[in-house]
C-alpha cells in the first residue's frame, strides 16, 4: 500500500475520504454561506468543529464572521438587526460517534451537498448544523491503523468510552460483571466525555430533527432506546419513517424504535434519546463489507463496518433520508 495521499484514498481502492479529505470537502461546502462553530475539544485536545448554514435566503442569512466560534448565537435574532428573518426549523446532522463507521461520514457529506444544492425541499430559512466528526481522536486512530494496514477495533473515544452510551437521558452505569463486554462502555457518568458535551453544544437548543449516521444493518431507529414502550414518541417517529420509506423506498431498510431492536436489547444514554422531544433518528447504514473487500481485509473491523461502495449505498438510501428531512422539517408537501 502506498502512502502520502492526504486528501482521498479513492485511488487506493478504498473509495472513502481520509480525515483530511473529508475536511476539505466540508471546507468547500462552508464557503457557500456557511459558518464554522467551535463546539469543544476532544479528550486529546483536538478541536471539535461543527458547521452551520441557513438555507433559502443566503443574502439575509444572519450568519456572518461574527458568529464564528459562537455556537447557538446564530439561531437568535441579533441585537439591532431590523427585519430579522424568523429562524426556520433546525436540522442537526451527526456522524462518527462510532469512529470506525466511515460510511456515515460519506452519506453525511452527500446529504449536505444535496441540501446546499437545493435538492431537498426544506422550508426557507432552515438552519442546518453539521457535526461531521464527533469523535476526532477515534477517527485519527482509525486512520492511523488503516494507513499502517493493521486491523484495529475502535468504538470509543480516547478514554475508551462509547459516546453512543454517554448521553444524559436514561444514562446507566455498567454493572461490574459485564466488564468484558466491548459494546457497552458508558463512561463514569452522564455526559462525562468532552465529545458528548460537544455534540450537545452543536445541537443547540431543541433542534427540529436530528439524524445520527452509523453502520450497520440497514435500520432506521428512533427513541426510546432504553425501553420497549410504544408511546406517542414511537408513533410519531414511526409515521415519519414509514411515510419516507413509502414515498422513497430504500431496498432492505426497516424502521423500529431502538429499544425494540431485539427482546434482549436496551441501549442507555444514546444520542437519539437525548434530543427528545425533538424527532431524532439513528440510521444504521449498509450491511457493511464483510467478505466484500477481499481476503486480506476479512478480519479487519473497519472493512466489516464499511461497504466498498459508499456511493451505491447513497443511491439506495439517500432518497429515503432526503424524504425524512423533508417530512421532519415540515416541508416537501406530498
Ligand atoms: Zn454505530
Amino acid at each position: 500500500m502506498t502512502r502520502g495521499d492526504d486528501t482521498t484514498w479513492t485511488r487506493l481502492g478504498l473509495g472513502y475520504h481520509s480525515n483530511a479529505g473529508a475536511r476539505g470537502v466540508l471546507d468547500e461546502l462552508v464557503r457557500r454561506n456557511g459558518v464554522r462553530l467551535h463546539v469543544g475539544e476532544s479528550a486529546l485536545n483536538r478541536p471539535i468543529e461543527a458547521c452551520r448554514w441557513r438555507l433559502g435566503d443566503p443574502a439575509e442569512s444572519g450568519l456572518g464572521a461574527a458568529d464564528e466560534k459562537r455556537p447557538g448565537v446564530s439561531l437568535r435574532p441579533q441585537a439591532g438587526a431590523t427585519a430579522e428573518p424568523q429562524p426556520g426549523p433546525h436540522l442537526f446532522l451527526l456522524s462518527l460517534i462510532h469512529p470506525m463507521e466511515w460510511i456515515g461520514r460519506e452519506i453525511h457529506l452527500a446529504l449536505l451537498g444535496d441540501l446546499l444544492g437545493g435538492r431537498i425541499a426544506v422550508p426557507p430559512g432552515t438552519i442546518v448544523t453539521s457535526l461531521l466528526d464527533a469523535n476526532p481522536d477515534g477517527t485519527a486512530r482509525v486512520e492511523a491503523a488503516l494507513r499502517a494496514g493493521r486491523p484495529s477495533w475502535n468504538r470509543g473515544n480516547a478514554r475508551g468510552v462509547d459516546l453512543n452510551r454517554n448521553f444524559p437521558t436514561a444514562f446507566r452505569t455498567r454493572p461490574r460483571w459485564i466488564d468484558f463486554w466491548p459494546m457497552w462502555r458508558p463512561g463514569p457518568g452522564p455526559a462525562s466525555e468532552p465529545e458528548t458535551r460537544a455534540v450537545l453544544e452543536a445541537a443547540g437548543d431543541r433542534p427540529t430533527l436530528v439524524l445520527s449516521l452509523h453502520s450497520f444493518g440497514r435500520w432506521i431507529f428512533y427513541p426510546p432506546s432504553h425501553s420497549r414502550a410504544i408511546d406517542a414518541t414511537v408513533e410519531s417517529h414511526g409515521e415519519i419513517a414509514e411515510r419516507a420509506l413509502q414515498d422513497a423506498p430504500a431496498r432492505g431498510y426497516r424502521h423500529r424504535s431502538l429499544g425494540r431492536y431485539a427482546w434482549w436489547f436496551r441501549a442507555y444514554g444514546t444520542e437519539i434519546d437525548a434530543f427528545l422531544p425533538s424527532h431524532s433518528f439513528l440510521v444504521e447504514l449498509s450491511w457493511g463489507g464483510f467478505g466484500r473487500w477481499g481476503l486480506r481485509r476479512l478480519l479487519d473491523p473497519f472493512f466489516t463496518f464499511n461497504p466498498p461502495d459508499p456511493s451505491g449505498e447513497y443511491e439506495r438510501v439517500g432518497p429515503t433520508l432526503r424524504r425524512i428531512i423533508e417530512i421532519g422539517l415540515g416541508g416537501g408537501a406530498t
